[in-house]
This record gives structure tokens, C-alpha cells and sequence, in this order.
């Protein structure tokens, strides 16, 4: 297993995408640590069928838009395992309103879940990152960072925002050992999506090349590729997973 010994961080991997990821990461040899927000069950869940099947995997609550939630969550794995390899800024949520009714509270909690999440988190890690030579650092963004919705502008100002962070930073720190890239999922069935695909689930999947919508082992797949010590040439890269979603044409 290409992940053997080496130790991971996915921030909300207590479902959906980010869950799909733990998995992914789990079952090719890394040490898992995730964090969520509220669902414990759902959390719980996910250590549960990880520790049956002999994967060593750690939940640990916090939120996400605390910076100092995130400095003690990376030493807290750091002082468990002694490393910090991999880090999955995955969190997120959408508050999707016109912008004519979006309240500052709609905006903020988006920018601050979305975005200020990755700068907590990638700040404390690459500090443990620089000191141990060697990291990878894959953040989630969205289509919606290049393809306009109405109702969108803070989910989309922070997946924009996700997308220039992680090239900036992918800039500042190559020479140390260390990639940052960023996975733009297209239409993935999670909780995130479970209302508009109830409304409106055929429909979308007609504007899909691929005629289907993602599943999270989609995205989890290009995140373990951006994982492996193999892809050290690749940064400041935005890789889209989207069936063909922004291929236009159709
Ligand atoms: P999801 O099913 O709603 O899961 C969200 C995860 O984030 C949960 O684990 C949740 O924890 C955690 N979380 C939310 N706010 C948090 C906070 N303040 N602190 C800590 N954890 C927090 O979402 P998803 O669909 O898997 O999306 C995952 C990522 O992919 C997001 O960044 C999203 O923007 C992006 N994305 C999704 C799609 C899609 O179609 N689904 C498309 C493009 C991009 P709890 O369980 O405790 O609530």
C-alpha cells in the first residue's frame, strides 16, 4: 500500500465526500485523523466500520472555523503519531440565497467554513510540514468556482478564494518537499445535494456528459492521487471531477 506509514488529517470526514476519503486514505496504509463538526453518530460511525476492518483512524470534534481549534487539532495528531503528512481541507457548507436576500450571517458563515478553515488549517500544518520536509496539502473547491448560479456568490467567492490560496501557497513552499493542489467536485450525491437532486435529479443529470451524478469515491480518487508521494511534481494544480459537467457542448 502506497500510504503505508504515513499520517493524514481530512477536515469533515464524518460524511459524504470527506468520509469517501477517510476510506480512501484508510485502505491505502495512511493513519486517518478527521474532523466534524456536530454528527458524532455519524462520526462514530465511520471509526466504527474503519476500526473493524484493522485501519488505524481517529474523530475528533471541532470547528473548523476556530483557529484555535485547528492549531490543537494538527498537534493533537502530531503528539498521537509524530508526523502530519497529508492534509484534506474538505469542510464546507452552502448557504445559498440571491444576493439581493443574503444576510451578512449567510455570507460569513460561508466564507469562514469554506475559506478561512483552509488558512487555519494549512497554516498550523505546514508549519509541522516544513519541519518534517515533506507534505501534501489537497483542498475541496467546487465548479461553482468557475461556473456562475444564481444564489451562489459566498459559496462561489470562497471556492474562488480556495482556488488562488492554494496556488499561492503551492508557490511558497515547492522547494520544501511540499504540493498543495485543489479537487473542483461537479455534482456529487451527498447530504450536501439531496434536496435539489430530490427536485430535480433528472434534469441535471441530462447537462452531465457522463449521464450520471458523482459518487464520493469519485472525488476521494483524485484526492488519493494528489496524496501519493508519486505526484511531488504536481502543485498549485485544480483538478475538476465532474463528469464533463464544464465541458460545454451539450
Ligand atoms: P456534507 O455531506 O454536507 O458534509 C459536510 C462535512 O463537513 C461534514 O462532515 C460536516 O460535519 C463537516 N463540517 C461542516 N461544517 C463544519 C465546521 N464548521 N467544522 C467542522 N466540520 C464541519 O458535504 P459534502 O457534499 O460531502 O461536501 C464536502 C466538500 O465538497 C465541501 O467543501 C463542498 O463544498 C465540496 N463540494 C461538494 C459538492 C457536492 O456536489 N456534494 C460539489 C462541489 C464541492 P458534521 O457531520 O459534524 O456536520
Amino acid at each position: 500500500m502506497s500510504l503505508d506509514g504515513r499520517t493524514a488529517l481530512v477536515t469533515g470526514g464524518s460524511r459524504g465526500i470527506g468520509r469517501a476519503i477517510v476510506e480512501a486514505l484508510a485502505a491505502d496504509g495512511a493513519k486517518v485523523a478527521f474532523v466534524y463538526n456536530s454528527n458524532s453518530d455519524a462520526a462514530n460511525a465511520v471509526v466504527d466500520s474503519l476500526k473493524e476492518k484493522g485501519f488505524d483512524v481517529m474523530a475528533i470534534q471541532a470547528d473548523v472555523r476556530s483557529k484555535e481549534a485547528a492549531e490543537k487539532v494538527v498537534s493533537d495528531v502530531v503528539e498521537a503519531w509524530g508526523s502530519l503528512d497529508i492534509l484534506v481541507n474538505n469542510a464546507g457548507i452552502i448557504r445559498d440565497k440571491l444576493l439581493l436576500q443574503m444576510e451578512p450571517q449567510e455570507w460569513q458563515d460561508v466564507i469562514d467554513t469554506n475559506l478561512t478553515s483552509v488558512y487555519n488549517f494549512c497554516q498550523s500544518a505546514m508549519r509541522q510540514m516544513v519541519s518534517q520536509k515533506y507534505g501534501r496539502i489537497i483542498n475541496m473547491s467546487s465548479v461553482a468556482a468557475d461556473v456562475s448560479n444564481p444564489g451562489q456568490a459566498n459559496y462561489a467567492a470562497s471556492k474562488g478564494g480556495v482556488e488562488g490560496f492554494t496556488r499561492c501557497i503551492a508557490t511558497e513552499v515547492a522547494k520544501r518537499n511540499i504540493t498543495a493542489n485543489a479537487v473542483a467536485p461537479g455534482f456529487i450525491e451527498t447530504d450536501m445535494t439531496v434536496a435539489v437532486v430530490a427536485a430535480a435529479g433528472n434534469e441535471i443529470k441530462k447537462k452531465i456528459p457522463a449521464r450520471r451524478l458523482g459518487q464520493p469515491a469519485d472525488i476521494a480518487n483524485a484526492v488519493l492521487f494528489f496524496a501519493q508521494e508519486s505526484s511531488s511534481y504536481v502543485t498549485g494544480q485544480v483538478l475538476k471531477v465532474d463528469g464533463g459537467l464544464t465541458l460545454g457542448g451539450m
